[in-house]
């Protein structure tokens, strides 16, 4: 039996991330790692990294100066902090990171992490800081160990697809995860199962590009997500199904099909458009246009009609006019969504809308258009949420709330809901009479089961 020893990692970024964070430590197990959730005193310290905008990139280092001062502290009383980087920053940035920061043990890739038990070996012996961005020809799926650490709670990640061949001009994922890659499709289901087996009753698919899923099955056939979500929800006990992230291009019809006839796959959809004009969305290489957008969300509500929407969109993208920003306004007045996620422009190097000289939006433009797209998202978002008011609401708890006596959970069209209930109620689906209905969230009483209602909080009150 391995010494104990105490890891902390911290991720930052997408749920592949926090996915991945999960794997990492499962691998890291047999070694003697649990996991901690303080990096005050950890034998290793991982950071898991998002490269996907500037902002993201910079925070790593930073927190990489703050473990430094942790990392001599431990050293003082005879230690040793075994300190990573890994993720996207990790791969692009590679041993670059060791030179502003040489207190880095190792630095590896979205794809190696299976390899980590001989990574940790070689830092431990202390031969020089570990560079590992390799993208191995084996998948790291089919060498992490089968049977991991308990989920977490009654909602889990399953990554069943990496990668994405799209290269839209502004995004470093083609580059950092590498090229779209599909797990075949008994693991996925036997990774389903376990989870299920385990207390789990919602599943979240994760993909950089998750519609573009093309699993082979055991009999040589290629499964689509379709297909794999009517598979999954044959598992009982598995409740609630979804999928994220999405390209409009990899919706297709089996898919849109499954919307209208799998009541396991929850009436929410985060399917990016980044832009509402056609121009710009030809610059940003999306290969659709703001009506082929409309027709797929047209024909998503023909077969779901009850189907909450929500979106990536980017202001600021190099050569973007008044015109263009007006046209995606227009277009979200059209679609109507229940909740967006809205970023500036952040140019990446290497990718090719970085290159395009003396056609960059200027900052203080890039700003205004990303408070008035906000503006806007947000109308839509409180909108959507009133008309939960007066609606029963099913609401799987996964959280306790900061407020004594809390309980929070995810409606269908993923709202944060809050009640006041029972502990024992969390990790079940519960019917919630909503009251309340908040920016970010909603609030209610519960009213299935034995009465356990009591006011909810007339404020908003976030977990
Ligand atoms: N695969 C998804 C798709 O097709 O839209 C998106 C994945 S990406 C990790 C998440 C979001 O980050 C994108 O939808 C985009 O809005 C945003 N993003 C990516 N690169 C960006 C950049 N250079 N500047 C600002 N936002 C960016
Ligand atoms: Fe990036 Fe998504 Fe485009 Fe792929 S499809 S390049 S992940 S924005």
């Amino acid at each position: 039996m391995a010494l104990k020893k105490k890891l902390f990692i911290k991720t930052y970024g997408c749920q592949m991330n926090v996915y991945d964070s999960d794997r990492m430590a499962d691998v890291l197990a047999p070694l003697g790692y649990e996991p901690t959730d303080q990096p005050d005193g950890a034998d290793m310290v991982i950071l898991n990294t998002c490269h996907i905008r500037e902002k993201a990139s910079e925070k790593v280092y930073s927190e990489l100066g703050r473990i430094r001062h942790l990392q001599n502290e431990k050293a003082s009383g005879g230690g040793r902090m075994v300190v990573a980087v890994a993720g996207c920053v990790a791969q692009a940035e590679g041993a670059e990171i060791m030179m502003r920061a040489p207190h880095v043990d190792m630095v590896f890739g979205p794809q190696t992490y299976h390899q980590l038990p001989e990574m940790v070996t070689r830092a431990v012996r202390g031969a020089g800081g570990v560079v590992n961005t390799d993208f191995p020809v084996e998948s790291k799926f089919d060498l992490l160990p089968e049977e991991s650490a308990k989920p977490q709670g009654p909602a889990a990640f399953l990554s069943v697809q990496e990668g994405c061949d799209k290269f839209c001009t502004f995004c470093v994922v083609p580059y950092t995860r590498g090229s779209e890659y599909s797990r075949p499709v008994g693991q996925v289901l036997n990774e389903a199962r376990r989870l299920v087996s385990h207390g789990v009753r919602e599943i979240t698919l994760l993909g950089q590009n998750v519609n573009a899923f093309h699993g082979e099955a055991a009999d040589g056939s290629v499964w689509g997500l379709g297909r794999l979500i009517r598979a999954l929800a044959e598992i009982d006990g598995l409740e609630r199904i979804r999928y994220t992230t999405s390209h409009p291009r990899d919706m297709d019809d089996d898919l849109i099909d499954a919307h209208g006839t799998v009541p396991q796959l929850m009436p929410f959809l985060h399917l990016p458009v980044q832009s509402g004009s056609d121009r710009i969305l030809a610059a940003m290489n999306r290969k659709h246009t703001g009506d082929d957008y409309r027709r797929l969300i047209d024909r998503l509500r023909t077969r779901q009609p009850d189907l909450a929407l929500s979106s990536d969109f980017i202001t600021g993208f190099p050569g973007e006019t008044d015109q263009d920003f007006a046209d995606t306004l227009r277009l979200i007045n059209d679609i109507g969504f229940a909740q967006a996620y809205s970023f500036k422009y952040s140019a990446r190097p290497g990718t090719p809308a970085a290159g395009l000289e003396g056609r960059q939006v200027d900052e203080k433009v890039k700003d205004e258009r990303l408070q008035a797209v906000q503006q806007l998202l947000n109308a839509q978002q409180v909108a959507f949420n009133q008309t939960m008011i007066g609606r029963t609401l099913s609401v799987l708890f996964d959280r306790v709330g900061k407020l004594e006596g809390q309980l929070l959970g995810r409606s269908a069209y993923m709202q944060s809901v809050y009640v006041q209930a029972p502990a024992r109620l969390m990790g079940q689906m519960v019917d919630v009479h909503v009251t309340g209905a908040f920016a970010n969230s909603l609030s209610g009483h519960v009213v299935t089961g034995e009465t356990v209602t009591q006011a909810a909080p007339a404020v908003e009150a976030h977990a």
